[in-house]
């Protein structure tokens, strides 16, 4: 089951030269930072309604957001959905012949459990399934 999107990932060179659009031009509330070691990339959270949108920088050369700035520069990364059981979502990807990026659920920002969907399957985004972990 689908609750909602979750968050907005976009690629970044600068976090720090950005915080300032998001939330003095555009009026979200910031939310602080976390860097996420699994994915060697510092996140910037803004507040969006029942969703975020999420800066992404990377903290070393090999990120995956390294390779994605350099190869198509900044922009939008990736789409995240919530789901209420990620591994029955995972299972109904797998029935149904989408092509997964994570067979297994892995551990993300916010401590959430996600697992990304290659965008050959949905139109070209980076779809991410997340669940909130307990
Ligand atoms: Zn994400």
């Amino acid at each position: 089951m689908i609750e909602k999107i979750e968050h907005i990932g976009i690629a970044v060179e600068r976090i720090e030269e950005l915080i300032s659009y998001y939330r003095d031009v555009l009026g979200l509330e910031y939310r602080g930072e976390e860097i996420v070691e699994e994915q060697k990339v510092r996140v910037a959270f803004f507040e969006i309604g029942e969703s975020s949108i999420e800066l992404l920088e990377p903290t070393s050369d090999d990120s995956p957001i390294a390779k994605f700035l350099a190869k198509r520069g900044p922009g939008i990364h990736h789409v995240a959905v919530r789901v209420d059981n990620i591994d029955q979502a995972l299972k109904q990807h797998e029935a149904n012949g989408a092509q997964m990026i994570d067979k297994e659920p892995r551990f993300g920002a916010h401590n959430m459990r996600i697992a990304f969907v290659h965008p050959r399957s949905t139109g070209g985004v980076l779809v991410e399934l997340c669940q909130k972990s307990e």
